[in-house]
């Protein structure tokens, strides 16, 4: 495997990074515990590898497949997805200014606001569904535009390419947090972003049962660099358990993909008709303001959705709590269907309705998921 850029997505997803074993002829990479590696007699490594924190084989397969399903030419994968969004804001300098969207994943903002502000980053909050606003709001020491599409927990679309030439005009980069969609059902880097971030704990993982992260870079540049030592220097690794667990669940990526967007696209519509439900939060539903960006940007509107029932938090929260087949937990992405009621999960800053339920549609019958909602919200 060395040209990637003429194969498709589900043969990326099953070929990127994976070689057979040069010692055994093991078809699949042996997982590689071992925290350090043997020098020759003068002093050279057999093979590059040192010590684990900063380089291991199954770390180095897994951000090869990356870098393939992303389209870009650079990865570095981390132990979580806020080590990954953490290595971003890391490598920008005190006083640098970033945009961050009004909705977005929560932790992230807790980063921005609890841990890089007293580290002298500033920032300000924007609405990235609207361009003008994104405009209108940068700022000349503006090095970083935050975009999360679709945004968590409202589902809002931010137009990529728009706001990238935004960042792009004003000397920034443009960072996609790309976990809801994943690689299937939406290519930012393609779109013009120079950075992607994946919570790979998510749609990536699959399974609900390893956390992680990821950073994909257009350019192996000095800032992709810094994103690096945040990495090795900073420590940020994942385990090699965790990047093998993940080189397995990526194979079956693409196929998981199309039956969690058409799953979600199914109970969205089913959703949007039922009189308990005051709206449906999907990209999706033609009715949905982003709809038409949506369309032009993703290959797939993914398996996550919102709605705000009717009654408020009460009537919400009996909702979650009548639900049968769907899990009341919090996350995303793996096979199972989970419900939460997200302002409740946020906590005090959250600008999340109070009647607001956060759906990730599993990979069960799309049937018994209707049946198990339509008997909850009677
Ligand atoms: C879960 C999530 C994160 C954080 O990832 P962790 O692995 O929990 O640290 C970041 N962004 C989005 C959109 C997420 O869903």
């Amino acid at each position: 495997m060395k040209k990637h850029s003429a194969l498709r997505i589900e043969t990326l997803a099953i070929h990127a990074g994976h070689t057979p074993d040069p010692t055994t002829g093991a078809v699949m990479q042996p997982i590689h515990l071992s925290t350090s590696f043997e020098r020759n007699p003068d002093g050279t490594y057999p093979a590059g590898y040192v010590y684990t924190r900063t380089d291991n084989p199954n770390r180095v397969a897994l951000e090869t497949c990356l870098t393939a399903l992303e389209g870009g030419a650079a990865a570095a994968a981390f132990g979580s997805g806020m080590a990954a969004i953490a290595a971003i804001f890391q490598a920008l300098a005190p006083g640098d200014h970033i945009l961050f969207p009004d909705d977005a994943y929560f932790g992230a903002g807790r980063l921005v606001r609890e841990l890089m502000a007293p580290w002298g980053l500033t920032y300000s909050v924007v609405n990235m569904a609207d361009v003008d606003a994104v405009r209108a709001a940068m700022q000349p020491t503006t090095r970083l535009m935050w975009v999360e599409t679709p945004s968590n927990p409202l589902l809002k679309i931010t137009d990529i390419a728009a706001v990238a030439q935004i960042a792009h005009a004003a000397g920034a980069r443009c960072a996609v947090d790309n976990t809801w969609p994943s690689p299937t059902g939406q290519q930012p880097l393609a779109l013009g972003a120079d950075l992607v971030m994946h919570a790979t704990t998510k749609y990536l993982g699959g399974h609900s049962d390893l956390l992680g992260g990821a950073v994909i870079a257009r350019a192996a540049d000095a800032f992709f660099e810094r994103i690096r030592l945040v990495q090795t220097i900073g420590g940020a690794a994942p385990s090699p358990f965790d990047c093998w667990l993940l080189m397995r669940s990526i194979r079956t990526l693409p196929y998981r993909m199309r039956a969690h967007s058409e799953h979600a696209q199914r109970i969205a519509e089913f959703l949007a008709d039922h009189p308990a439900v005051e709206s449906v939060h999907y990209p999706g539903l033609p009715g949905h303001p982003g709809h038409a960006i949506a369309r032009q940007q993703m290959q797939q509107f993914g398996g996550m959705l919102s709605i705000q029932v009717r009654g408020g938090t009460d009537a919400a929260m009996r909702v979650a709590g009548r639900v049968q087949l769907f899990t009341r937990a919090t996350s995303l992405g793996g096979v199972e269907s989970l419900i939460e009621h997200r302002a409740s999960v946020e906590g005090s800053h959250t600008t999340t309705p109070a009647n607001l339920l956060r759906i990730s549609v599993g990979l069960e019958h799309p049937d018994d998921l209707m049946a198990d909602l339509a008997q909850a919200l009677a």
